[in-house]
């Protein structure tokens, strides 16, 4: 008796419970990873998510190793993959974790119809790649929430399931084969300064951050400079650490800065539960609309010194040559650089959420797409015409300017608050500066948010 185990985003063997499921029920396992053709041709296997994909899948691999198994990866359409595995093994059952996207549904939908037609079974675990998953809890009248605060109450009442496991021992039938693992080496285009990937890493920052960051998260997690979060989104979104395990561990640990964590954790379940019930929000408006947006065609150069970091407010630049250095970029900073986009340039948010998608070694359709929407508005902010000032939060959340001496060199030399506001200068030292005039000026800016804003009533 054989089953296969699908990974997809749960790169990891603790707390595993499809693994687990398939081991309780066949002993003898496929731990099976596609490499599906249709996220490449969709453009979402990004650089940066290839190679840190490339790093966990190599762990994982040496994971299993040290246990007596090993990871089979094939490339193709993820459907008949899967159905060529199971032929080959002769496997009755497939275990994966459910997923949220109209992507992976209908995929897990078309693998259920194709594996039962062929007279096996296809088993979708809960609470894998989310802590409380869409639909568990709902408002009364409504299949979601579309306000966080009153489903952040519900959800910290719901009950998390127990911690699994890992395996001490796998067992892979010799016969599958799969083909050579990727390599991080072989992709093009990343990250300078990317970080690891995979089980193991992710692991050794959770100790790491337990340690030394977790205690003052609350206090320090907006301060730019001092860059105090956990990073763990990657690791989230790839699935090598699971958010239940983390929860468990946040709680036991307990504290402010635990506390602080595990809400944002219920951001990441939030969103999800919007995406699972409204789909098509990763790509429409989903509360208010706007329109008239400024776009490629309209506002061009305003948008590529944006994606280049040359915009001439300082925080936002040292923001966006984050990103493209590290692949990550600091929460209050992705609130800063979205609202300067949609409010400020008035751009429209899909421009946005797309430079994000291809830089983001965390980016995550549900993630990204819905705060994207949240700060331009159109989303489930119940403020949507706040507009963020870049120069008054620059002196809040970075006063002394660390964060823009790290990222933008023009300015190395300038103190706090004139590395804020460099056009301030006087005028020989401002003419000595390599470095560009404000795009636009923020009450400009402003001015045309409140325009359309105004139009559309
Ligand atoms: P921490 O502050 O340590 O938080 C711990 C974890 O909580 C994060 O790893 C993440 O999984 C979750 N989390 C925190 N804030 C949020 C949030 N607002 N929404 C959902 N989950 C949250 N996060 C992504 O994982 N992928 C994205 O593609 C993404 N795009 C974003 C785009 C914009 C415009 C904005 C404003 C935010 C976006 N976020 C995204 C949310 C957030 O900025 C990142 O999760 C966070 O900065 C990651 O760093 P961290 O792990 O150190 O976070």
């Amino acid at each position: 008796h054989v089953s296969v185990v699908l990974f997809t985003s749960d790169l990891r063997l603790r707390d595993h419970p499809p693994l687990r499921a398939a081991l309780d029920s066949a002993g003898t396992v496929v731990p099976l990873f596609v490499r599906d053709r249709a996220v490449t041709q969709a453009g979402f296997a990004a650089p940066n998510r290839s190679a840190f994909l490339a790093d966990c899948l190599a762990d994982l691999d040496s994971s299993l190793r040290e246990r007596g198994g090993r990871l089979v990866v094939r490339s193709g359409d993820l459907v008949e993959e899967v159905c060529r595995v199971v032929t080959e093994a002769d496997a009755d059952e497939v275990h994966m974790a459910a997923a949220h996207s109209r992507f992976a549904t209908r995929r897990e939908d078309g693998l259920r119809r194709a594996l039962e037609a062929d007279g096996r079974r296809l088993f979708v675990h809960d609470a894998v790649t989310v802590a409380v998953s869409p639909g568990e809890v709902t408002p009364s009248g409504a299949d979601h929430f579309a306000v966080f605060t009153p489903y952040h109450r519900q959800w910290a009442r719901a009950r998390l399931r127990d911690v699994v496991a890992a395996p001490r021992r796998v067992f892979v039938p010799e016969h599958v084969k799969g083909e050579p693992l990727p390599a991080r080496d072989d992709v093009p285009g990343i990250s300078p300064a990317l970080p690891a990937g995979g089980e193991s890493a992710g692991r050794t920052r959770v100790s790491a951050y337990w340690r030394r960051g977790l205690g003052a998260y609350d206090d320090t997690r907006d301060d730019l400079g001092a860059d105090s979060t956990s990073r763990l989104s990657a690791h989230l979104h790839f699935g090598t650490l699971s958010p239940v395990e983390l929860i468990h561990r946040a709680r036991r640990h307990g504290g402010p800065g635990a506390e602080a964590l595990v809400r944002q954790l219920a951001w990441r379940d939030f969103h999800r539960q919007v995406l699972a019930a409204r789909p098509d929000a990763a790509h429409t408006d989903y509360r208010s609309k706007r329109d008239r947006w400024r776009t490629e065609r309209t506002a061009g150069d305003d948008i590529e010194a944006w994606r280049q970091g040359r915009t001439g407010y300082p925080v936002i630049d040292a923001a966006m040559r984050q990103l493209r250095h590290e692949g990550w970029m600091h929460n209050r900073a992705r609130l800063l650089t979205a609202s300067f986009l949609t409010k400020t340039l008035y751009v429209d948010w899909r421009i946005g959420a797309a430079h994000f998608l291809h830089w983001l070694v965390d980016g995550d359709i549900a993630n990204n797409q819905l705060n994207w929407q949240w700060m331009a508005g159109t989303g489930t902010d119940t403020r949507p015409n706040r507009v963020l000032n870049p120069v008054t939060q620059a002196k809040r959340y970075d006063p002394d300017g660390t964060y823009v001496r790290r990222w933008v060199p023009e300015l190395a030399g300038l103190g706090a608050p004139a590395v804020h506001e460099p056009w301030k200068l006087p005028g020989l030292d401002r003419a000595a500066l390599d470095y560009p005039d404000p795009v636009v000026p923020l009450s400009e800016g402003l001015e045309r948010f409140r325009r359309a804003r105004d139009k559309q009533g």
